[in-house]
């Protein structure tokens, strides 16, 4: 059993509930245990500015499931949910990412762990953070937290329910 741990974000309709069935599909899924969840927080869109906030989450799994084995599993949460093949970085109803795999570091066709936004995206970080601040990046070699504190230009991250109603 490896600990891995997944992002899930969110930008399209009930996107709270898009996150809160994917977090129950992975807990009920064979081969599965579910041992943390982070709180849901709200995040500024990246890439793509024109869209909808996200809602983004991490959970802490056990499992023994490979990395591709596990992605088929998380593709197929994400089309259950009605994801469909979109543009790079636009908006999507659940997204599911492979963000840490053990300390395993892989980078081919299908995978790249960790995942390329746990090194410099807040909106994956800080859900990390809350389940995994003793982890150490396995490639920066560096604990989360610290990795955190030296973003260079950090999406605006609030916890579910406290972004300012100014910002839209
Ligand atoms: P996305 O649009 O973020 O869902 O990206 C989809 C593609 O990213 C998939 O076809 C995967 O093969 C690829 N991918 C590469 N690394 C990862 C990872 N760590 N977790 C999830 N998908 C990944």
């Amino acid at each position: 059993m490896t600990d891995v741990y997944i992002g899930l974000g969110s930008n399209l309709g009930d996107r709270l509930s898009y996150i809160q069935q994917a977090v129950k599909m992975l807990e009920f899924h064979d081969g599965i245990k579910m041992l943390e969840t982070s709180s849901f927080y709200e995040t500024e869109p990246y890439g793509v500015k024109d869209q909808d906030w996200f809602i983004n989450a991490a959970v802490k799994i056990s499992t023994e499931w490979t990395p591709v084995e596990l992605l088929r599993i998380c593709q197929h949460i994400e089309s259950k949910l009605g994801r469909k093949r979109e543009m790079r970085w636009g908006p999507r109803v659940i997204d599911l990412d492979i963000l840490l795999y053990g300390d395993q570091i892989i980078a081919d066709d299908i995978l790249t762990i960790p995942h390329p936004a746990t090194y410099d995206r807040a909106c994956c970080i800080v859900p990390l953070l809350e389940i995994a601040e003793d982890v150490i990046h396995p490639i920066l070699q560096r604990p989360m937290d610290d990795i955190y504190q030296n973003l260079e230009f950090p999406e605006e991250v609030y916890l579910y329910g406290t972004k300012p109603k100014e910002i839209t």
